[in-house]
């Protein structure tokens, strides 16, 4: 078996000892004669394992205890809609930040629910940076702010946070979860789904102060309502089990490789390998200004179609796969989350090199 370095923006690689603790335990976890897959959501086993993984993401993130923990399904996309249905409750106003395509999903679909506003977008230079704002940008009257933090597709991230005053701000991290410490107390809400750098596809999880909880719009769908789910521990009906197990399993994995501020260590030593071959490369260059560079998400050019499309097929043969970029940008994008290790980023700086060499 000889597995690829997979630069997928999602679903994306796993730590190998997670996925091996997993085949491991796939056909009994611990004494219980059954897969997790297999267990009822209301048994003492299952519920050990969730309860398990809540404390350890509340400790590797440093949740407060004024925030609920929440493991949904419907993916980042479904928040998108229930964000506005919970929280556009007082004056049924919005800002957003268009920082992308994600970021523009979440405005669109609040619009369907009240005055939704774009405050600053970067769509001018394709997304390419972080725009600017000051407090004096923001409606206070909004009911949140919403920001995506590291922008999947396009390779930004905030590094500072917009200052929103009182108006509560709520972040998709969908794709910089656990990637790094993140200040929970700045955030009313944030939110990612998990397949980009948690476990694979299945779970989303909320993260949201709880003077916020209790006062969606009359007709919001039960299982739309944050209430249904803090009122019930995530069971209000079958949570998706085995991908929360999985969660569970990287979470340990993360407390073992010593905690976020390690984590931030080891991605910034990564993304850095890449980020300066690209700076001193004649024939690539990374597409997003140096100061709004996310550690998760790198997209680079050479410029010319014909050597992208070259590049990716002979990368692919080489092992390096999942390596195109977003059809809205074209070329190319390493996608290189926490489970993917700093030899796969400098294998594959070697392998640009060889390219480079051959075709420039
Ligand atoms: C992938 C992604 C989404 C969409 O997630 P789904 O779980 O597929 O709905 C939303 N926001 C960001 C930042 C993403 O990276």
């Amino acid at each position: 078996m000889a597995r690829v370095y997979n630069f997928s923006a999602g679903p994306s690689m796993l730590p190998e000892e997670v996925l091996k603790t997993a085949a491991d335990e796939m056909l009994e976890f611990g004494t219980s004669g059954q897969s997790v897959m297999e267990m009822s959501h209301r048994s003492k086993e299952y519920q050990a394992i969730f309860d398990e993984t809540e404390a350890n993401l509340r400790e590797v993130m440093n949740i407060p205890d004024n925030y609920k923990v929440l493991f949904l399904q419907g993916g980042a996309s479904t928040q998108f809609a229930m964000i506005p249905l919970n929280l556009m409750n007082k004056n049924k106003k919005a800002d957003f930040i268009i920082t992308g395509q994600w970021a523009n999903k979440a405005y669109k679909e609040a619009a369907r629910y009240g005055e939704a506003r774009a405050v600053a977008s970067s769509a001018d230079k394709t997304y390419s940076y972080i725009p600017k704002t000051t407090a004096a940008d923001f409606d206070p009257e909004a009911d949140f702010v919403h920001i995506c933090m590291n922008n999947t597709i396009y390779g930004t991230k905030y590094k500072e946070l917009p200052d929103t005053g009182n108006v509560p701000l709520v972040a998709d991290i969908s794709s910089c979860i656990l990637s790094e410490p993140v200040d929970v107390t700045k955030f009313g809400m944030l939110y990612a789904g998990a397949q980009k750098n948690v476990a694979p596809a299945g779970v989303t999880i909320v993260i949201i102060r709880e003077d916020l909880l209790g006062n969606a719009m009359d007709f919001t769908p039960t299982m739309l309502n944050y209430v249904t789910h803090a009122e019930n521990g995530s069971m209000f009906n079958t949570p998706p089990c085995y991908a929360i197990y999985v969660a569970g399993l990287t979470l340990k994995w993360i407390k073992k490789m010593g905690g976020l501020e390690a984590m931030k260590e080891y991605n910034e030593k990564k993304a850095a390998v890449l980020y300066d071959f690209l700076d001193n490369s004649k024939l690539f260059k990374g597409t997003v200004v140096p100061e709004d560079r996310s550690l998760m998400n790198v997209p680079f050019v050479t410029g010319n179609d014909e050597l992208d499309a070259k590049f990716v097929s002979e990368a692919k043969a080489a092992g390096f796969v999942n390596i195109k970029g977003h059809r809205s940008v074209g070329g190319m994008r390493a996608s290189i989350y926490n489970a993917m290790p700093i030899e796969g980023v400098e294998k594959l700086v070697e392998f640009m090199k060889k390219f480079e060499e051959e075709n420039l």
